[in-house]
């Protein structure tokens, strides 16, 4: 089914753990070119390559700090370096950062939120663009962009969490510009909404309050982050998605129906 992603050149930022690594599994299983990045290299980086090599995929690590928009343009820099180009963009680097209520919010911690979500978002896009137009000219098919939302970017964020949710709302929206201004150009642009997924994201919470958060959610449990990689995948390949863009497709267990 996802046939045409062999040989593609997929970079996926914040990927060495969790929802962006399954991803990354997943397109290495497909025969992809995967680059996964983080801040700085997993203690089981070697581990993690090999696997991915011996399950037919080609990896590399390129360290970077995203919320830093040299290391966006220097992340895309090396990712082309190595591979030649970039045929799809996954923005998945994210995370809550912590948890603020409204009257502690400085503008230390809204920088943090902000640069780390939004901002890492838009430069490594902005840096990776080149790239993915070129790929949509030699292919002749579209390059991808695919951004990670969240469930948190339509219900606010839960207690601390509304400067995240609105750095994720603004995902959510800003590709809608992307798509009317870069579509011409053979790009599409979509994002992946997650709900609760099991990944240190959520290690604050011990077993009785997943299990609380768990009630909220139809399919009664937390997902797992191989089930959000074929998202990734299916808008990765222009076979499966060649005439889908702006969309927002939430993976979530029925926790939110916009
Ligand atoms: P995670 O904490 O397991 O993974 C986050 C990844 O981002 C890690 O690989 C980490 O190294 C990397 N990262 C963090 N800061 C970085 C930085 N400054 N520069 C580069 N990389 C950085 O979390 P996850 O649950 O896998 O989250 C992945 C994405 O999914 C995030 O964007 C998150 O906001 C989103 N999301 C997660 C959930 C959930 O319930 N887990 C729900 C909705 C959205």
């Amino acid at each position: 089914m996802f046939d045409d992603l062999k040989g593609r050149r997929v970079l996926i930022t914040g990927s060495t753990q969790g929802i962006g690594l399954a991803a990354a599994q997943a397109f290495a299983r497909h025969g992809a070119k995967v680059g996964i990045n983080g801040r700085k290299a997993p203690a089981d980086l070697d581990s993690i390559l090999k696997a991915m090599e011996s399950a037919g995929g080609e990896a590399a690590f390129f360290a970077g700090d995203l919320c830093s928009s040299a290391a966006c343009k220097s992340v895309v820099d090396a990712f082309v370096e190595r591979f030649g180009g970039i045929d799809v963009l996954i923005n998945n680097a994210g995370g809550l950062v912590g948890r603020k209520p409204l009257e502690e919010i400085d503008d230390e911690f809204f920088d943090a939120v902000t640069d780390l979500n939004a901002r890492s978002a838009l430069m490594t896009t902005k840096h990776a663009l080149p790239h993915l137009r070129q790929s949509a000219k030699d292919s002749g098919q579209t390059a991808s962009v695919i951004l990670v939302g969240s469930v948190a970017g339509y219900t606010g964020g839960g207690p601390g969490a509304g400067l995240y949710g609105a750095a994720k709302a603004w995902l959510h929206n800003i590709q809608k510009n992307w798509v009317a201004f870069h579509t011409k150009e053979g790009i599409r642009f979509n994002t992946v909404s997650p709900g609760t997924f099991d990944t240190a994201f959520h290690a604050d919470k011990d077993e009785a309050a997943k299990a609380r958060v768990s009630t909220g959610i139809p399919m009664g449990r937390f997902g797992k982050p191989e089930e959000c990689a074929p998202t990734f995948l299916f808008f990765a390949s222009h076979g499966c998605s060649g005439y889908i863009t702006g969309q927002v497709l939430d993976v979530n267990g029925g926790q939110f129906m916009p």
